[in-house]
């Protein structure tokens, strides 16, 4: 069956109509004026997106994860100390990105479920008297567990120790749906990739970069040829690419763009936790809860919600998509089985999560898990009715 439903997985997410026409392109001559017209709007839209105030948007037809080993291999030298907390399947894979390029990854193992933890990342850096840390690492928004971390506060912490590392953050499953700020939390790397908030396919590894970070390209001595943001730059110079450009994902990326900050990135931010919200008052009528730890955790874009006593997550998805063909998200690592999750970012309205969350009690029933059918969807129900246009209302 080829389905036309949601996907309520946080990543890729659904595409609206636009975008998908915007990636639909004939060939172009990526070394002409044309593609200056599709690549410049896309890069400008960007850097109001991540909120920049200076330093260079660069673009490489990667994932997410090319934006991570980007970052490392532009900035840092072999042997290099890093600081990073491990809270989940994300934060574990960028730390483990860093091991293989030879770096000295400081960990801060913190409990899944939790968020960054600032003190011990404040000690740490206050320990460091020889300022050996050349970066600390952040998830601001850890996808396997449905926390977001206060990144304001790690940037607090790094000046309170007066350390002069680099703060580099993971912003793929946040940013351009919550609130993110490059320039007034002093990020040096911001990485994100096309297929979540820009709701876009994955192909494109979008990295903000501050003066700081291009400035210690000068020493960095990891190697880099395909991720060097100095070749990148030389050819932005000339309005093109070092090596071929994904035209038809940029001409997405520069339509995506234009309808988030027409639609105004506020508003965006305020739709995303309308949406979450209501989710969460679901998984509340259910009696089950998000296994982020507290509510001042709790993710505008994934809700990884734990599974009642002897009930297993992935029996759910597994049962969603063969049955109901829908897509959720598995636990993952530490948490396999003990969460399913729940995707509510990009392209999501009110009518779109109802299904999902309906979908989730057809499964829990047909698992024989405790659930009154309807209960999650009337408490989400009763949240959107009583919700309904308040972001617009709030713009006007
Ligand atoms: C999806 C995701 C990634 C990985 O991105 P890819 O595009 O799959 O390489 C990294 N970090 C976070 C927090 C994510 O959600």
């Amino acid at each position: 069956m080829t389905s036309q439903n949601p996907v309520f997985i946080p990543g890729p997410t659904n595409m609206p109509e636009a975008l998908r026409k915007a990636c639909d392109m004939p060939t172009i001559d990526h070394r002409s004026p044309v593609f200056a017209g599709i690549f410049q709007p896309a890069v400008a839209g960007v850097r109001e997106v991540l909120r920049m105030r200076e330093g260079e948007v660069i673009i490489f037809p990667s994932s997410g994860t090319g934006g991570w080993e980007a970052a490392v291999a532009n900035t840092l030298s072999p042997g290099d100390t890093v600081l990073a907390a491990r809270f989940g399947m994300f934060s574990h894979r960028w730390i483990d990105l860093c091991r293989r390029h030879g770096l000295n990854v400081q960990v801060i193992e913190t409990p899944w479920g939790q968020g960054a933890p600032i003190a011990q990342i404040e000690a740490a850096l206050k320990a460091d008297r020889g300022h050996q840390i050349k970066a600390v690492l952040a998830t601001h928004n850890e996808t396997a567990t449905g926390v977001r971390s206060d990144i304001a506060g790690i940037r607090r912490a790094m000046d309170a120790a007066g350390h002069p590392a680099m703060l580099f953050v993971d912003g793929v499953s946040s940013i351009a749906s919550m609130p993110f700020e490059m320039g007034a939390w002093g990020v040096d790397i911001a990485v994100t990739g096309s297929q979540k908030g820009f709701m876009l396919p994955a192909g494109l590894a979008i990295v903000g970069v501050s003066p700081k970070a291009l400035a210690a390209m000068e020493t960095a001595q990891l190697p880099r040829t395909f991720f060097d943001f100095a070749d990148m730059r030389r050819s932005y110079a000339t309005g093109g690419y070092p090596y071929t450009p994904a035209v038809g994902l940029l001409n997405g990326l520069a339509t995506s763009v234009r309808m988030l900050l027409d639609e105004g990135l506020e508003n965006v931010f305020a739709r995303h936790h309308r949406i979450a919200e209501g989710v969460r008052r679901a998984v509340a009528a259910w009696g089950l809860r998000p296994f982020a730890a507290s509510p001042d955790l709790y993710s505008e874009t994934v809700t990884a919600v734990t599974v009642p006593e002897g009930c297993n997550g992935t029996d759910l998805v597994q049962l969603a998509a063969s049955k109901y063909d829908v897509a959720f998200g598995v636990g993952l690592g530490e948490v396999a089985g003990k969460v399913f999750r729940i995707g509510h970012l990009g392209q999501m309205t009110d009518v779109m999560a109802l299904a999902g969350l309906a979908t989730v009690e057809m499964c829990m029933a047909d698992l024989g898990w405790p659930v009154r059918l309807g209960a999650g969807v009337a408490a989400a129900q009763d949240y959107y009715r009583n919700t309904h246009g308040e972001a617009a209302r709030a713009a006007a």
